[in-house]
């Protein structure tokens, strides 16, 4: 009984479900990350105990801290429309989807094709994600929803309406065209219509037992 739905978390769009809602745009938080990194490179170029790295120490903390309060803000936005609207809520397993994010470059180890600049920008933008989680988590379980958390691996990349797997499937980062069906979907929607059903399957599987 009940509405499930599959949510995509990203970086364009914090959170993409399979009904195709998008839900907290990021692009403040994204502008203010761009701001930060920007802030964080001209504080390492600073000379130590001098008057100007104070100056950009505070400037770093500053944006820090508006970072952390527009992600709070999204999060609680983006949390509270998913518990209001439906009872089940299947998501990716974050710490399996890092693994394979790390592919991509991260802060620590910037991926062979990603600038420096992108990866300080990405990670600012992927701390989010745990945060939202956390967040959804709790108001989940205050409101009595199902939480299901899945393994993302090829969630997008699998075409959600014949189930065929390619990495040609993926256009852009944002279109989605299965080479084999055709289908053609937002790729963030079409990954939450595979998290949904993983979730699903891993649930029957489980009340089967
Ligand atoms: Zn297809």
């Amino acid at each position: 009984t009940g509405t499930a739905v599959g949510i995509d978390l990203g970086v364009a769009s914090l959170v993409t479900t399979s009904e195709g809602e998008h839900l907290a745009n990021p692009r403040h938080l994204a502008a203010c990350a761009e701001r930060l990194a920007a802030a964080q490179r001209d504080l390492s170029r600073k000379k130590r105990g001098s008057a100007r790295r104070r100056k950009a120490v505070a400037r770093v903390a500053a944006l820090h801290a508006k970072v952390r309060r527009q992600r709070l803000d999204g999060a609680h936005k983006a949390a509270l429309a998913l518990v209001g609207g439906y009872d089940v809520i299947v998501h990716e397993d974050l710490r399996i989807a890092n693994l394979t994010r790390s592919a991509s470059g991260t802060l620590a180890a910037p991926g062979v094709n990603v600038a420096a600049k992108s990866g300080l920008n990405r990670s600012i933008l992927d701390a989010g994600l745990g945060v939202f989680l956390t967040i959804l988590s709790h108001k989940a379980e205050s409101a009595g929803r199902e939480l299901i958390a899945v393994n993302p691996a090829n969630t997008s990349r699998t075409c959600a309406r014949c189930g065929h797997c390619a990495k040609e499937n993926r256009v852009t980062q944002a279109e989605f065209r299965c080479v084999s069906c055709g289908h053609a979907a937002h790729a963030d929607v079409n990954a939450a219509t595979n998290i949904l059903r993983a979730g699903l399957a891993l649930r029957d599987a489980a009340e089967a037992a």
